[in-house]
């Protein structure tokens, strides 16, 4: 077989765009609790509008919809609560990269990174199933799986550990630096085969193509109860007298907030 492979590289310029609301405890104000969500996609591209309306405006909305019902709460956080919605996602976590290199807060005072990027299955209908990426890894585990229920959500493991997904979005920029990090994916009740299923279809059809659009199906309690639990989890950890720590069990348990040091290969 012969392959011709033709590439072109341009250089472009985009933003992150960050916003943050200040903690009220003297103390625990220097230290942040970091929201991510990519909010680009893929543009325009022959004429066509890659509108990434579940990959990943969805989660930037979900987001926003967080620092809104903070910003907005009669009682702030006690840590300082920093929302980030980065460009370059889809092309290589540009966006993330950068912030981790050139943080615009001290990183070794993040106290965790709550990311959503998604794939669109928390609009199949109410969400009572969520994944929490990374869970195994710090005590945002226990936390997640604290939260939840009172949602009547229940926390089950990646479903499709194969796709190492946990690698592939921007919160692992943040790891990387050392932060503990959980990325959230919403889904509906049932068994996981029928909605897993639904996203391999979507990702056959629309996935990181034009036919990502807001479909009139869409279930908007799903969205809903990500962005809920979301905003309790981060309250809690802004809350919480230290900040979230690596689980001795985790390949990633020695590391520090600040790290510079490149981490060996996943296998
Ligand atoms: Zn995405």
């Amino acid at each position: 077989m012969k392959i011709v492979a033709k590439y072109e590289t341009k250089k472009v310029t985009a933003s992150n765009v960050v916003g943050y609301l200040e903690g009220s405890d003297p103390k625990l104000k220097s230290e942040a609790v970091l929201f991510s969500a990519h909010y680009d996609a893929y543009g325009k591209e022959n004429g066509k509008i890659y509108a990434g309306a579940a990959d990943n405006a969805l989660g930037t909305a979900e987001m926003l919809a967080v620092a809104e019902a903070y910003s907005k709460a009669s009682q702030k956080p006690k840590r300082s609560m920093v929302f980030l919605a980065v460009t370059g996602e889809e092309y290589g976590l540009y966006g993330s990269k950068y912030w981790a290199k050139e943080p615009t807060w001290d990183i070794k005072k993040v106290a965790a990174n709550l990311n959503l990027d998604g794939i669109g299955s928390e609009v199949y209908g109410a969400v009572k199933t969520m994944v929490g990426y990374g869970a195994e890894h710090s005590s945002l585990g226990a936390m997640l799986a604290d939260v939840a229920p009172a949602f009547q959500v229940n926390v089950i493991p990646d479903p499709m550990p194969d796709e190492k997904v946990f690698y592939r979005s921007d919160h692992y920029s943040f790891v990387e630096r050392g932060v503990p990090s959980l990325m959230i994916l919403g889904a509906p009740a049932g068994e996981k085969e029928v909605w897993m299923k639904r996203i391999k279809d979507w990702e056959k059809t629309d996935y990181h193509q034009p036919g990502d659009v807001i479909q009139p199906g869409w279930a908007w309690e799903g969205p809903e109860t990500v962005a809920e639990v979301m905003a309790i989890l981060g309250w809690r950890i802004s809350e919480t007298d230290s900040m979230p720590i690596w689980l001795g069990t985790s390949r990633f348990a020695k590391l520090e907030r600040g790290n510079t040091k490149e981490l060996p290969e996943e296998k």
